[in-house]
């Protein structure tokens, strides 16, 4: 039996990608698990990223103070076009928006249920596609900060969409493009103040996640409904558990949510 604060999985981009979870102060990988009973029992409490322990969340795994005053609750992170750390002006914590913000960020184009656009640091390029499900990526322009890669993407979201089906992700229902074909209609399509970052380069990576059958129909289970869940895993995909009911789990949903953690 362990203890687990369930936040993202860790990912690692191998052939298949790699999972783990923090779990007693070391990453234990969840591939291994794959074909075995896991079992979470939920104790009622859950943990806002300041430490504060509540019955429930006020809204996004956030406590009420968070949700209005922490700078990774603000509403750039959700609409990167309206940061402003760049002019030097502060939204909610100008020294940790300065970090976060001005550092090279990327627009792309993924596949995860059918062609998508959408905005994220550099560095973590591959850790987004990962955790979208997406099966493919490549990325259409490098920007010096979150405000440009913001903009060109509200650009590009009138011709291209921004949203993932998470059930036709999970059911491997997906739309296929020619993710080359689509980067060059974006040549044609942007505006002269975003031609220099363009990326010229088109490299696409290819994602293959651990999971042999795809599930056939979709069943969200959650800890809200039932505070235990003891099911056989048989994939994970973005980062959601697929166990062999098909129920599925959204690891993210419950970021924060403090279980016993064991396996049978
Ligand atoms: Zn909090």
């Amino acid at each position: 039996m362990y203890n687990l604060l369930i936040d993202k999985m860790k990912v690692v981009n191998s052939d298949p990608v790699e999972y783990y979870f923090y779990i007693d102060d070391s990453w234990k990988s969840m591939n291994n698990l794959i074909g075995k009973n896991i079992n979470f029992i939920w104790s009622g409490n859950v943990f806002c990223t300041c430490g504060k322990k509540l019955k429930k969340f006020y809204r996004q795994n956030f406590c009420y103070e968070c949700f209005w005053n922490s700078p990774q609750a603000s509403p750039s992170i959700f609409k990167p076009e309206l940061c402003q750390a760049h002019l030097g002006v502060e939204e909610r914590d100008l020294e940790w928006e300065k970090k976060f913000q001005l550092q090279p960020h990327v627009v792309y184009f993924s596949v995860s249920s059918g062609l998508k656009v959408g905005v994220t640091r550099k560095n973590s390029i591959e850790t987004r596609w990962i955790d979208q499900g997406a099966i493919s990526g490549i990325i259409l322009a490098e920007t010096p900060n979150r405000y440009l890669a913001g903009k060109l993407e509200v650009h590009l979201k009138k011709y291209f969409a921004d949203k993932t089906s998470w059930t036709k992700m999970l059911k491997g229902d997906i739309i296929n493009v020619d993710l080359i074909k689509k980067k060059k209609e974006v040549l044609e399509l942007v505006d002269k103040e975003f031609k220099s970052y363009m990326i010229e380069k088109n490299e696409i990576k290819k994602i293959n996640f651990p999971l042999k059958n795809l599930p056939k129909k979709i069943k969200s289970i959650s800890l809200d409904k039932q505070n235990i869940i003891n099911e056989k895993l048989v994939g994970i995909k973005g980062q959601y558990l697929i166990f062999e009911s098909d129920f599925v789990f959204n690891v993210r949903r419950h970021k924060g949510y403090k279980v016993e953690f064991s396996i049978s």
